[in-house]
């Protein structure tokens, strides 16, 4: 059995057509543009490449894209003023603080301070508070474009086993709630689990974000699983994903391709995300399953 590859880049691709043309049609109503605001700290080369992308993202949908790049001494006080000057605008729909923050800044200060109708990212407190409860919020990007791509592949989730390995607050955490939501029945592993095999032979599902290159083998998975790879892991022979997708490719039925399966859902959703925040602070409605 070869399994097929899901197609994370060209769903992206749809999914960021459709929130230009929810953003165009926004604009003229708004008298603006979405706008969102992704401030930078320091120099780290991986963050300065994501927050090229999402500013050239941002300005292709026809949105606004604000950039904030700070020195890596910057004084936490500064960025939190900075935070609070972004929360005031009202030409800022979403805010984003690229992640991780130089260590002499305690992150959590500074993610809790966004306002939580501005937080795009879905790291609040509060957001996470609403998506556990299954109140209407916004979910982190890519645990959300993970659930897109489960759900344009196999429709209802209704009653499927899923494992989600990994249980970090921007991936396995917001993952799980979003399957238990989708009425999976749902299992999260970690460092901690014994005998993932085990978990992992009954899983129709499986979404693997734990950081470790190849590390979930296709001997593990059960017949027909579908494989969403969260990972991306800079090796010798270039980006990997946490799943052995060759062995994946022989017992799975779908599996993303890293690059270009979850990768590229992140930036769509976080646009996705920018645009529910536009309509919500500017109270114009958007349709249900508008996007
Ligand atoms: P993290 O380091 O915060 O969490 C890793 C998780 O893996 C932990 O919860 C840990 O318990 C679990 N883990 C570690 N060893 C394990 C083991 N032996 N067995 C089972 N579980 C184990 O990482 P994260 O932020 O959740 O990211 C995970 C991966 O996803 C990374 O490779 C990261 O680069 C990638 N990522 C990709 C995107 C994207 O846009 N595609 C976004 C965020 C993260």
């Amino acid at each position: 059995m070869t399994a097929e590859i899901i197609d994370g880049k060209a769903f992206a691709a749809g999914l960021r057509a459709r929130v230009g043309e929810l953003a165009a049609a926004f604009t003229p109503q708004a008298g603006r543009a979405p706008g969102l605001a992704v401030v930078l700290v320091g120099e780290d080369p991986a963050s300065a490449v994501y927050v090229r992308s999402k500013g050239k993202a941002t300005r292709e949908a026809g949105m606004e894209s604000f950039e904030h790049r700070l020195p890596a001494d910057t004084a936490q006080d500064d960025l939190i003023a900075l935070v609070d000057r972004l929360n005031d605008d009202a030409a800022v729909d979403g805010i984003l603080v690229q992640l991780p923050l130089p260590k002499h800044i305690d992150e959590q200060a500074v993610l809790t301070r966004i306002s939580p109708d501005k937080d795009v990212d879905g790291f609040h407190p509060v957001n996470a508070g609403r998506l556990a409860t299954g109140l209407p919020g916004f979910v982190p990007c890519t645990p959300l474009g993970c659930l897109m791509l489960l759900e344009d592949r196999l429709g209802d989730l209704s009653g499927l086993d899923a494992v989600v390995v990994g249980r970090s607050n921007i991936v396995g955490k917001p993952m799980a709630a979003l399957l238990t939501k989708a009425n999976c029945t749902v299992t999260i592993a970690h460092s901690r689990t014994r005998d993932l095999p085990r978990h992992l032979r009954h899983a129709d599902i499986v979404v693997a974000a734990v950081g470790i290159p190849h590390f979930v083998k296709g001997e593990w998975l059960k017949q027909g699983a579908v494989v969403i790879d969260v990972g991306i892991n800079r090796t010798e022979s270039g980006l990997v994903g946490d799943v052995d997708f060759a062995g994946a490719m022989q017992v799975a039925s779908a599996v993303t391709p890293v690059p270009g399966g979850v990768g590229p859902m992140t930036i769509a959703v976080l646009l996705r995300n920018t645009l529910v925040a536009a309509h919500r602070n500017a109270g114009i409605p958007l349709e249900k399953g508008a996007i």
